[in-house]
């Protein structure tokens, strides 16, 4: 979500004149967007402002932005804290960059942006990056995108800061949707990843206004637009995980056979605190319907290590899950309190030197599945999106979101196709190497 909302920011100033300009000491502009969902995201940006002041210093016209949940967040406050700061701006706020930058350079003075409202709607038109021909020998330019469907969070799990920090579920309207996407595919994007802090529950304009469209009815949508090779979605929440969307898996081509459900805990009694309104075995139910309809898709999950509360049986019933699910991979962090959040009044604090060893354990025995997992590859035929490519080789990724590195010269270019027989698996990455038929199957872009 920051990933997109960075690009839309991007996006407008340069509409408004900017340029990039990836040295931070000579830039006029300087925007931190801003992460706080563990406490180590927010220290970065504190360390960070630390050293822009230092900048600003050398260089007193220089502007600095603090956007995203850390301004949301802190607000005046961050102000107070960081006075070489000039614009404070929220998760709703970002659509309105230029003017508040605009009104900085009128005014002198800094201003905070951080309202959030009842009545706010995700705008209509939402920018994306243009595709301008490539220049380059070796464009490494993306012919991804990613689109955002919705905005915010009601599912208030005990840890997270989401729901103070994005406000409440409220998804875009589904013509904007589909127009944007239209736009995207016919300038020659291959794959777009829908966004949401939660997909699965896409469908309310507002907090009792239904939409005339379910997340299944919008991906069948999407689906029959003309140019699209791959579809994919992030992030889903296993409680609203609908039989509906699993057969997505089985009707629609395009939709790739990778699913990121985060579960993070094992333990019935961890989930229960956390909110998260499922159990374990309902996870693995949900889990195994998926592979019914898809067996090749590649599960990656999320996982909380050392939640309040959480005993040496608990977390061996994290263990124990992942040896059922050997999902392909973990997002897995140590529990840290959040400010405002349920759990941070929680007793039962884990001491962080057991937090650091479960995670360690955790974190080595999925390394070891994922290297197991990804060994499955070797000899099997893959189809890749080119990502870069150079004299020495190309890189892609696979349906299932694997990365192949594959050597020795190609006339490949980056949104093309090619078949790949994987020759070798790391934890991490796969090698492979041109499959005959692979040349044969090659799609061309329309602006390369
Ligand atoms: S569903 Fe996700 S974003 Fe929403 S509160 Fe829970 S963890 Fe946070």
């Amino acid at each position: 979500m920051n990933e997109r909302d960075s690009e839309i920011l991007s996006q407008v100033l340069l509409d408004h004149g900017y340029h990039e300009n990836g040295d931070m000491d000579s830039a006029d502009l300087v925007i931190l967007n801003t992460c706080t969902i563990r406490a180590k995201a927010e220290q970065k940006v504190m360390s960070l402002l630390g050293a822009l002041r230092k900048c600003k210093e050398r260089k007193p016209d220089m502007k600095i932005c603090v956007a995203g949940c850390v301004a949301q967040q802190e607000g005046e406050r961050l102000l107070q804290r960081m006075p070489h700061v000039d614009v404070v701006m929220g998760t709703q706020n970002i659509y309105e960059i230029d003017y508040l930058i605009d009104k900085v350079n009128a005014t002198g003075k800094p201003v905070v942006a951080t309202d959030m409202s009842r009545d706010f709607r995700i705008p209509a038109f939402l920018p994306q990056a243009h595709p301008t021909p490539a220049k380059e020998k070796y464009p490494t330019r993306s012919f991804k995108r990613f689109v955002t469907i919705m905005q915010g969070c009601d599912n208030y799990c005990a840890y997270c800061v989401v729901p103070y920090t994005r406000g409440r579920e409220i998804s875009r309207n589904p013509e904007d949707i589909i127009e944007e996407i239209r736009v995207l595919a016919d300038q020659g994007i291959k794959e777009i990843t829908l966004l949401g802090q939660n997909v699965n529950s896409y469908g309310m304009q507002s907090q009792d206004t239904p939409l005339p469209c379910s997340f299944p009815q919008l991906l069948h949508r999407i689906a029959a637009i003309q140019g699209l090779r791959r579809l994919r979605f992030t992030t889903s929440h296993p409680k609203d995980l609908s039989d509906e969307l699993i057969s997505c898996f089985g009707d629609i081509k395009i939709l790739c056979p990778q699913f990121h459900l985060p579960v993070q805990s094992g333990s019935d009694a961890i989930l229960q605190r956390m909110n998260r309104k499922y159990t374990v075995a309902r996870y693995l139910e949900r889990v195994e319907k998926l592979w019914q309809i898809r067996p090749d898709l590649a599960l990656t999950t999320d996982m909380i290590i050392g939640f309040p509360g959480e005993t040496d049986a608990d977390f061996a019933l994290t263990m124990d899950l992942l040896e059922r699910a050997r999902f392909h991979g973990s997002f897995s962090f140590k529990y840290s309190d959040r400010p405002g959040v349920r759990s941070a009044g929680f007793s039962g604090k884990i001491p962080e030197k057991v937090k650091t060893e479960r995670l360690a354990l955790y974190q080595k025995r999925q390394d070891e599945i994922s290297l197991e997992r990804n060994r499955a590859y070797v000899d099997t035929l893959q189809e890749l999106m080119v990502e870069s490519a150079d004299d020495n080789g190309f890189q892609g990724r696979t349906g299932t979101n694997h990365i192949v590195h594959v050597e020795g010269r190609t006339e490949l270019r980056p949104g093309e196709f090619a078949v790949v027989k994987i020759i070798h698996a790391g934890q991490h990455s796969l090698k492979g190497k041109l499959h005959p038929q692979g040349e044969l199957r090659v799609i061309k872009n329309l602006f390369l």
